[in-house]
Parts: C-alpha cells; structure tokens; sequence
C-alpha cells in the first residue's frame, strides 16, 4: 500500500490547485466585476498549467508505475492511470492548437448568433471538427472516431450501444410526442403572473433545504446561467437564476442543481484531496439532477405537497389555482425549436438529433456547409417544425463551439438513469408518491447515496447502474414513466 499513499499525496498536490482555479471559476460566474477578467483568466490559466505539469509529471509517472505494481486494483490507481493517459496524450503542439481554436470559435459564435450568420462560425467549428478527429485518432478506438470522443465524457460509452438504446428511444418517443401535440395545450398563463425576486429566492433555499441539501457543506448564488461547482464533497456550490415573470425558471433550475449539488455532497469524504471526489460520468451526473427536477419536482405528489405553500408565498399569482391546473401548467408539452426551454418529453428528441449530426460531422459524412440544411431537415423529421433562423436553429447551443463533441448524449443517458435508479428506489422503499405528499425527501435521498452518491468515481457508472438496478442501460422503464404520466396528464393522446 506504501505506493499508493505516496500517488496520494503526490496527486493531492494537482487536485487543490485545480480546485483553486475552480474556485476563482466559480467567483468569476457569480460576483467578480467585469474588470476582473482579464487577470482572472492570467490567474486560472496559471493555476491549470501548474496543476497538470504537476499531474503530468515523470514523478507521477513512476508512483503510478509502482502502485500498479502493488495494487493494480486499486479504484484510486485505475483513475489515476486513465486521467494520466490523457493527459500526457496528446503532444503540446496539438493542447495549444485547440485551446486557441477554442478561444476564436467562442467570440465567432458568439457573433454568428448575433447577427444570424453561420458562415461566420463555419470555418472555426470545421477546425474543432478536424481537432477533435485528430484527437480521436491518437486516442484510438474500435469502430468510428466518435467512440473516442464519447468516452471523454462517458467513459467506457460505445457508439454501438448508443445506437441501440436511442435507437429503440426514437421509435417510441416520436409517436408519442406526436400524439401530445395534437392535444390541445393547457393554460399555463399564471406562470407568467409577477412573482417577487425576493419570495423566489427565499422558496429556491427552503426547498433545497427540505431536499437534504446541506448548507455547512455548500451555498448558492445567483449567476446568468445556472450550474453547480465542487471544490470538495464539502463545499459545493450551487447557482441559480431568478425571472420574475416566469415561476418555473428558478424553482425547477435550483431543483435540478440541487440533483448534482447532492451527488458532490453524497461522495466519500475519504475521497476528498483524490481524483474520485466527483461524479463518475456526466450521464450519471444528469441522472440525479433529472430526477429531482423531474420525477420528483414535476411529480402530483410534490406539488400537493408545495402547492399550499407556493400559494401563501405568491397569493396574487396563484390565488384560485388548482392542484390539478398547476401539475397540469408544469408538463405542459410542445415542440417547440430551443433545447433548454424543452419540455422533459420533447427535450431528448432535440439530443438525439444533435448526437446524430456531430456524429455524421466527426465521421466525415457531413461537410460543416451542409449542418444547417441538415439541422433543418432533423427537426422538420423528428419535432415536425422549422426554426425560424440559424440563431434559433443550429447556433442555439455553445457546446460545439467549445470544442465538445460527444456530450450532448449525456443528457439523455442520464433522463434514462433516472428512471431507472427512481424505479429501483420504489421496488427498495415503495412507491414515493406517500413520502414525497409528506415532503419527506430523505429516504429517496438516503437510497441514491448508498448506491450511487457515495462511490465518486470509483465505480464507473456502468456499474452502479448494474449493481443498483440489476440492468444494464435501458429505455424502456423511462418510456414507461413517460407513457403513465402523460397518459394521466393528456388522456385524448391515448398512450
Ligand atoms: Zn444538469
């Protein structure tokens, strides 16, 4: 074991100066003034380059070599051997090249959605294309380019059983959504009423707090675009936004942090200072944020439970509302062209047409000219609608822009999860709509700390979807949750 303590405290090293950098990060998103930024990124780039010439070092190297050695086994070497992999990968030429590719695609997508041309974007997201197969190239795969890249994000993720699960996604969900929209859609007009910042704020903390969130061990802020940040398993930070003329953008935005915020706070603390105190996938990820904004905060049961309170806190918005009127205004379904205003059963119909096209891009059978046409096509195929413009249409999303290919299917790995590890809770606790009518959130909370919060990454997520729900992944028990709900909610659609 002697040398695996000694990778410990060599690696602990890394670990807080890139916390550190997270933690300016996440001061820059949040309360830095704008003058700031200049310096801050000098600083964070500072802190990045000491942290991975330290991780990407020969001592690490040879500590690695010798705990291999000893405990080849280990969760901690196993990590620390993958992560060092990647890091002394790819030559400095290439890290260089993509960072300032990066850099130049951000502000020319910045200005192509501003003004509405892609033709501005074009050239830097073909550069990022070829960067990225050049990556996939050096780190190897077994069928297409875009199993390297989908392991980035999924580790372990294939192409091939990507395909199968969207795959028998797509054939029941584009039915289904169909049939929704030809519904005629519910009043959802008082969500729009004037709910006072304040109120919102202070309903944002109590929830959290009724949820198990734990305000020792984190806080949250307000920041433009919501996110969740950890420093270590205690002290994670969450961020939300607050519109005073739509209800849901706070409220279901800080449940939905909430799902990650829990996860960083359930990890092992003798993980903390390591490579394993943090989320093992982004797909795991999402799984528990899904499930709290969804299966629970858009579920009858929460909102018997909150409705009342909801009611005392914004009596102008809600007086007269029923239970019924308000579970039915927060599903409402529509198709509709921009990913995150989607509803939860439209929404993973936007990522797998996404997950198609960069595919077709990294695989060289779509040239970077023809991604509008083809975008266009995708939505006219599978939501039935045209977006008005490339801004609204092939531009709306950053994740190309910031070199990211192969993590939009994140998202809808982790809608799957959810359902899966919620339908695993129920068969271990019984149905949850008896505690969650009682506000009592924590013996659902309790159950995905011991099967999945508390491994961090040490288990890969493969796993601890296999050990806690006995399945590998699957479609059908979300398309089941889908089916029950909406069928409920619309039952004209005949689901
Ligand atoms: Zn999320």
């Amino acid at each position: 074991m002697f040398d695996a303590s000694a990778l410990r405290h060599h690696l602990a090293t890394a670990h807080d100066l890139n916390a550190s950098a997270t933690v300016l990060e996440w001061d820059q998103e949040t309360y830095m003034p704008d003058g700031g930024e200049d310096a801050r990124a000098h600083q964070v780039a500072t802190l990045r380059r000491l942290a991975h010439e330290h991780f990407a070092s020969d001592t690490t190297s040879t500590l690695l070599a010798r705990a291999e050695a000893e405990t080849p086994a280990d969760p901690l070497v196993v990590v620390a051997r993958r992560d060092f992999d990647r890091a002394t990968l790819l030559p400095p030429r290439l890290v260089a090249e993509t960072a300032e590719a990066v850099a130049r695609a951000k502000s020319a997508w910045r200005r192509a959605r501003e003004t509405n041309t892609f033709s501005v974007f074009a050239p830097h997201l073909e550069r990022l294309v070829a960067l990225n197969v050049e990556r996939a190239n050096l780190a190897g795969f077994a069928d297409t380019p875009y199993d390297a890249l989908l392991d980035l994000y999924e580790p372990g993720l294939t192409a091939r059983v990507l395909d199968g699960v969207l795959g028998d996604l797509r054939r029941d969900l584009v039915p289904i959504v169909e049939a929704l929209a030809a519904q005629p859609r519910p009043d959802d007009a008082f969500l729009r009423a004037r709910y006072p910042t304040e109120t919102q704020w202070t309903f944002t903390l109590d929830v959290l707090r009724d949820v198990g969130f734990d305000f020792q061990r984190g806080r949250q802020d307000l920041s433009a675009h919501p996110f969740t940040t950890s420093f270590a398993p205690a002290d994670v930070r969450l961020t939300t936004r607050v519109d005073e003329h739509f209800f849901p953008t706070a409220f279901f935005g800080t449940l939905h942090e909430a799902g990650h915020g829990l996860y960083e706070q359930g990890i092992d603390e003798h993980y903390a200072r390591t490579l394993l105190a943090e989320g093992t996938s982004l797909g795991m990820h999402e799984s528990q944020s899904r499930l709290w904004e969804n299966q629970v905060g858009r579920s009858r049961a929460f909102w018997a439970h909150y409705l009342p309170q909801a009611q005392r806190r914004f009596p102008d918005a809600l007086a007269g509302v029923s239970l019924d009127a308000f579970y039915r205004a927060v599903n409402a379904v529509e198709p509709s062209p921009i990913r995150v205003e989607a509803d939860e059963v439209t929404y993973n119909l936007h990522i797998m047409l996404r997950t198609d096209l960069e595919r077709a891009l990294v695989e060289g059978r779509l040239a970077v000219a023809d991604l509008p046409e083809a975008w266009n096509e995708a939505y006219r195929d599978v939501l039935n609608l045209v977006p008005g413009t490339d801004a609204l249409g092939v531009l709306q999303d950053v994740h190309w822009s910031l070199g990211t290919f192969g993590y939009f299917p994140t998202y809808t790995l982790g809608t799957l999860m959810s359902a899966q590890l919620f339908d695993a809770a129920e068969d271990a606790l019984g149905p949850m709509e008896g505690y969650v009518e009682r506000g009592d959130f924590l013996p659902l909370l309790g159950w995905m700390r011991e099967h999945v919060h508390r491994y961090g990454r040490a288990k890969s997520a493969a796993a601890i979807l296999l050990d806690a729900t006995g399945q590998s992944l699957d479609a059908a028990p979300w398309l089941a949750y889908i089916r029950t709900k909406y069928g409920a909610l619309y039952p004209g659609a005949g689901l």
